[in-house]
C-alpha cells in the first residue's frame, strides 16, 4: 500500500528526542503532516574501525524508542542507511508532496557541508529547508566582545553568557500537544539492523539520561575525584540530544552553579569551533604547529594501552578502553602527559579519544586537547605540565581508582617509561624554543 504523503520532513541528527525539540516543534506547528527521518550516514559510519562501536548501538536503541513513541501517536519514523546526498533525491521522488524540511543546527564543519549539499538538492526541487538553534543556549556569534568579535577566552565569554541569559531561553518547546500533526502511518516502516550496516550490538550499559539533584548539589566538592560517581554522566545524552540543553541548564540553575559553568564550557567550545573551523586540523595558536614533536610510535602505543608506568595515566586509558568514557580530571592528566611528557602531537591523542569516547564531541574534544597541550584558547599555558604522581595523590588519595584499573601498580616491574623531571624539562625546552622562534 502506498504511504500517506507528508507535507514536511523533520530530519533528526543529534537531537534524538520527542520532547523540547525546537526544530521539531516548528515543523509540527507550521505544517500539517510531519514525517520524521533519521539517516545512518555512511560518510560517518564508514570511518568507524570498531564494528562494535557503542555509539552506533546507542543511536539504534534510541531510534527504536522514538519509533515506539511515534507508533503510540499513530505515526512512525523513516530510517535510512546511506549517503545523504543519495538518500535525499530518492526521498523526494518517493514523497513528492514534501514542501519543507526542518532540522536543527549542527556546528561541526562536516555537518555544515552536508547541510549545504542537501539544501542545494532540496532547493532544486522547490523544497524549503528550515533550520533552528536547539543544542545550545547561545550559538555562533550571539556572544560577542564589546568590539563585536567572538570571544576566545572562557572567563569573559562565561560572564557575557550569564549577563545575556534570560529565563525564557530555557522554556521547553512543546511537542506532545501537536502530536496530531505527525503523518499518520499504519504499518511500521522498516528499520535497518545493526548487522545490515556492518555493526554488532555493543553490550555496554549506557548511563541514564537523568542525574540526581544531590549529585549536582555536591558536584563542587566531588567532581574531581575519579573513584566516585561525582559527575552527571550526561555527556553522552548531551552529545546525541537525548536530553535537551534547556533541561540541563534548568537543572544547573536549580542545583549547582559550578555544574552550570561546565555547560557554558561546552557552549564556549562549540562557538570557538563554529567561528574557527580551521582548528579541526590546526592549533588555535598557529605558532604551536611548529613544535618539534617526538611522535614515538612505541610510546604512543604504551599510552593508548595504559602501560606508561604512571598509575593515574594508565588507569585513565584503561577506563577509556574498557568503558568508552574517562573522568574529566583524568582526561586532563592523560592529555597533558601525551603532549608534554611524551611530546606526541596532541592530534594523535585527540584522534584516539574520538575513536573511543562514547561522548565524543568534536568541539569539546578539540578544545580539551588544545587546552592540555597549550595550543588552545588559554592565555599563557605552556608552562602547565601536570605532575601525574601529584595528581594521583591529590585526587585518588586512597588509590581506589588506580587499584581498580591498574591492579599491578605496586609491582616492582611496574615502572614509568620516562622520568617526570626529565620529561618536564624536555617539554619546557622544546615548547620554549619553538615559541621563542615564532615570537
Ligand atoms: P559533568 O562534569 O557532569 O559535566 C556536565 C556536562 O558539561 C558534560 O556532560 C559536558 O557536556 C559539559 N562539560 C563538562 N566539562 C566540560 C569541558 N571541560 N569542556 C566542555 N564541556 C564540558 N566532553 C565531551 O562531551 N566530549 C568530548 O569528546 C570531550 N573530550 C575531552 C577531551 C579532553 C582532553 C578533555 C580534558 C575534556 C574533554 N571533554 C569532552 C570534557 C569533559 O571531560 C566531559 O564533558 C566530561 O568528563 C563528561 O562527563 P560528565 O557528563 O559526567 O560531565
Amino acid at each position: 500500500m502506498p504511504l500517506p504523503q507528508p507535507t514536511s520532513i523533520f530530519w533528526f541528527r543529534r537531537d534524538l528526542r520527542l520532547t523540547d525539540n525546537v526544530g521539531l516543534h516548528h515543523a509540527l506547528t507550521s505544517t500539517k503532516s510531519v514525517l520524521p527521518l533519521f539517516i545512518f550516514d555512511r560518510e560517518i559510519l564508514d570511518k568507524l574501525d570498531d564494528k562494535d562501536d557503542p555509539r552506533v548501538t546507542f543511536i539504534h536503541q534510541e531510534l527504536l524508542k522514538l519509533k515506539a513513541q511515534l507508533a503510540d501517536w499513530g505515526s512512525d519514523i523513516i530510517i535510512r542507511y546511506g549517503k545523504p546526498k543519495e538518500i535525499w533525491p530518492a526521498l523526494l521522488s518517493e514523497f513528492p508532496s514534501i514542501k519543507a524540511v526542518y532540522t536543527n543546527h549542527d556546528y561541526e564543519p562536516y555537518a555544515i557541508e552536508r547541510e549545504a549539499a542537501v539544501g542545494t538538492i532540496l532547493n532544486a526541487s522547490g523544497v524549503q529547508l528550515h533550520t533552528f538553534k536547539d543544542q545550545v543556549i547561545f550559538e555562533r556569534r550571539e556572544i560577542l566582545s564589546g568590539a563585536g568579535t567572538p570571544l576566545s577566552v572562557f572567563t569573559p565569554y562565561a560572564r557575557r553568557w550569564r549577563d545575556q541569559f534570560q529565563e525564557d531561553m530555557i522554556a521547553p518547546t512543546e511537542i506532545e500537544p501537536f502530536k496530531a500533526h505527525f503523518c499518520p502511518i499504519a504499518d511500521a516502516l522498516p528499520v535497518p539492523s545493526l548487522a545490515s550496516m556492518g555493526f554488532t550490538k555493543n553490550r555496554l550499559h549506557f548511563p541514564p539520561a537523568t542525574v540526581a539533584a544531590s549529585t549536582l548539589q555536591h558536584y563542587g566538592e566531588r567532581r574531581d575525584l575519579p573513584a566516585i560517581e561525582g559527575t552527571s554522566r550526561l555527556s553522552l545524552h548531551l552529545r546525541f540530544g537525548t536530553i535537551s540543553v534547556r533541561q540541563a541548564v534548568r537543572m544547573g540553575r536549580a542545583n549547582s552553579d559550578k555544574w552550570l559553568s561546565e555547560l557554558i564550557w561546552r557552549e564556549f567550545y562549540m562557538q570557538v569551533l563554529s567561528n574557527n573551523p580551521r582548528i579541526v586540523t590546526q592549533s588555535f595558536r598557529p605558532e604551536y604547529d611548529n613544535i618539534a614533536w617526538r611522535n614515538n610510535p612505541e610510546e604512543f602505543e604504551a599510552w593508548c594501552t595504559g602501560n606508561t608506568g604512571y598509575p593515574l595515566v594508565d588507569a585513565g586509558m584503561r577506563q577509556l578502553n574498557t568503558t568508552y568514557w574517562m573522568h574529566n580530571r583524568v582526561r586532563m592528566v592523560v592529555a597533558s602527559f601525551l603532549s608534554k611528557h611524551l611530546l606526541i602531537d596532541w592530534r594523535w591523542g585527540e584522534a584516539y579519544f574520538a575513536k573511543k569516547l562514547i561522548d565524543f564531541e568534536l568541539a569539546s574534544n578539540n578544545g580539551g586537547w588544545q587546552w592540555a597541550s597549550g595550543s588552545g584558547t588559554d592565555a599563557a599555558p605552556y608552562f602547565r605540565v601536570f605532575n601525574p604522581t601529584l595528581q594521583w595523590q591529590k585526587f585518588d588519595p586512597k588509590s581506589e581508582y588506580v587499584r581498580h584499573f591498574v591492579p599491578e601498580f605496586q609491582a616492582i616491574t611496574y615502572r614509568p617509561i620516562v622520568d617526570h623531571d626529565f620529561a618536564r624539562k624536555r617539554a619546557l625546552d622544546v615548547y620554549g624554543a619553538t615559541l621563542k622562534k615564532s615570537a
